[in-house]
């Protein structure tokens, strides 16, 4: 039997990350954000933000794991996802762009959002973070 993965695990899997590859500093390398994905078929993909100089170009934790889903499964879909950034690690909100893409790749996707319960978290569908998206109409 397939071992249910929880948030919390997602959690942890993503603060070892971080711990391990945490670098702040304004260059290339600079790492402050990983995010773990849970996918429907069961897998976990974890990946850190892309830096670069110019920090309008870089690309976010979330986007890389997804990147790292869509690569290794044929049907990706997220079923859930965590983003946690700096050390100690904290759990944060997706930025727009990546409740874009989550919204593409997990339509009924369950989002870990930081709040103010003792735990620290709780689950958002990605519908209610992010309502009314841009849909094309007429393709
Ligand atoms: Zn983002």
């Amino acid at each position: 039997m397939k071992q249910k993965i929880t948030a919390q695990d997602l959690i942890d899997k993503t603060a070892a990350l971080l711990s391990k590859r945490y670098v702040r500093a304004v260059q290339e390398h600079h790492v402050v954000v990983a995010a773990s994905v849970l996918s429907k078929a069961g897998k976990v993909y974890t990946a850190l933000n892309i830096g670069t100089y110019q920090p309008s170009i870089a690309t976010c934790a979330e986007i890389n794991a997804i990147g790292m889903g869509h690569t290794a499964e044929k049907d990706f879909e997220i079923d859930m996802i965590v983003a946690m950034r700096d050390l100690p690690s904290y759990i944060i909100s997706p930025c727009g762009k990546c409740r874009e893409y989550i919204s593409d790749y997990g339509p009924k996707a369950r989002v870990v959002m930081p709040d103010d319960s003792k735990k620290g978290w709780r689950l958002v569908k990605i519908a209610d973070l992010f309502p009314y998206k841009y849909e094309k109409k007429g393709l």
